[in-house]
């Protein structure tokens, strides 16, 4: 049998991707190898979201080409984010790759794998069905319309174009049936879910629909935006017994004048009433956020209302950024970069070590209590599994526990992982 390694880079809609690119593999027969030298089928499922992500994207290309020479008959593909419409710059650098795909396109590689190994790949695209596992994501809606001055996501992923409920409902029946328990909803911005659509329907009437899926257990969501979490949204997920209280919404910036440059259409104000307004009506919810320190212009005291932000709201996780410039978008065209690297490095640090005493702190405060958490695998012989509110948490069994819903008491508490052990 032929066997294929996918490399993934960057965020869980890549990741998701990769999934599908998987299963798409599986179902022609082709099965997976951990040893990208050994594999017939090469893919790089390639970010440029960051400068650190493209550059390793890049040496990975670089290191295929003497694989590549080495075996002609090799098949390597570049997908993902680095794939622009037009890839003539792409195929004139690495001339050794055969296929470049644009996210979630990869009709072309299996239509070569198809000829190569004499199986007609129509058909093998279309929902997860190889190796779902016990949580898995479904994409609802691909793109992005925002713009936000610093992102080349919509440059690459193209605008917003959300999938219809009925079929995002009949792909999670099937994954369920296939023993998935838990599935996240996917999308760069998912409260954006649906305004494309006949009706009026939001990712809160997609929620509710996936809700009634009967073999599911939990249902999460990501990533959200500020701009377009409505009430509505807000009060489904409150009200739903499988939708986990967790959100994660990226306010990007403290300060408002910074807030306007990105383009980000909130400000700091507004931001923190949302918060409010998730806390209050949710009980016992989580919150993680993204932002970005040394945007174009930022000041010292404009990078404070950032830190500000960071200790006032007390998230349970921050994905913190060091900017840098992605070429094409609103903010390379029209800003300086004029953080110094060292500064950058600076704030990004800042903020990492007062998150990382923030996140002990209230993960602290969960010592001592039982959590009932989805046992999703096995790392370095351990089990592990999420709370409903996203708290990674390990555990100690003899018995396979995959795919079971355990409760487990909570021993030992730091900065990014509990570990406890097993009470039922
Ligand atoms: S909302 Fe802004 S940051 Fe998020 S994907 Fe869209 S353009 Fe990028």
């Amino acid at each position: 049998m032929e066997s294929y390694y996918i490399w993934t880079v960057g965020c869980q809609m890549n990741k998701a991707d990769s999934e599908r690119m998987e299963s798409a593999l599986g179902q022609m027969g082709l099965g997976p190898t951990d040893a990208p030298h050994d594999a017939d089928v090469i893919v790089l499922n390639s970010c440029v979201v960051r400068e650190s992500a493209e550059d390793r994207v890049i040496g990975m290309l670089t290191s295929l080409k003497p694989v590549k020479q080495k075996d002609p008959n090799k098949v390597v593909a570049l997908m993902g984010c680095m794939v622009g419409p037009q890839t003539k710059t792409l195929q004139k650098r690495y001339p050794y790759v055969d296929a470049f795909m644009q996210p979630q396109q990869f009709g072309q590689l299996l239509e070569i794998v198809g000829e190569r190994i004499g199986v007609d790949p129509e058909g093998c695209v279309g929902p997860l069905t190889a190796n779902a596992g016990v949580a898995t994501y479904i994409p609802i809606i691909h793109g992005c319309d925002k713009f936000c001055a610093f992102c080349i996501i919509p440059y690459r992923r193209g605008r917003e174009e959300s999938r219809p409920v009925d079929e995002i409902v009949h792909e999670a029946r099937m994954l369920a049936r296939r023993g998935v328990k838990e599935i996240t909803l996917l999308g760069q911005n998912v409260d954006s879910y649906g305004h494309d659509l006949p009706g009026s329907v939001d990712l809160g009437n997609l929620l509710s629909a996936v809700n009634e899926v009967e073999e599911l257990e939990r249902v999460r969501f990501l990533t959200s935006h500020p701009y377009d979490m409505s009430d509505h949204i807000i009060d489904t997920i409150a009200q739903l017994d499988k939708v986990c209280e967790h959100v994660n919404l990226p306010f990007q910036a403290g300060d408002d004048q910074v807030l306007t440059n990105m383009r980000r259409g909130y400000s700091n104000d507004d931001y923190r009433a949302i918060v409010e307004k998730i806390r209050k009506r949710i009980p016992n919810v989580s919150l993680a956020t993204d932002l970005i320190v040394g945007f174009s212009g930022e000041t010292e005291p404009q990078f404070q209302r950032t830190l500000e932000m960071v200790r006032d709201i007390r998230f349970d996780k921050v994905h913190s950024a060091a900017y840098s410039t992605r070429p094409g978008t609103i903010a390379a065209r029209m800003m300086d970069d004029d953080v110094p690297h060292e500064e950058k490095k600076r704030r990004l640090n800042a903020i990492d070590t007062l998150q990382e005493s923030v996140s002990a702190e209230i993960n602290l405060a969960l010592q001592g209590t039982t959590q009932e958490i989805l046992v999703e695998g096995q790392k370095r012989g351990r089990w592990f599994g999420r709370t409903r509110n996203d708290k990674l948490v390990y555990f100690d069994d003899e018995i396979n526990r995959s795919g079971e819903m355990v409760k487990v008491r909570i021993e030992q508490a730091g900065s990014w992982s509990l570990q406890g052990a097993l009470t039922v």
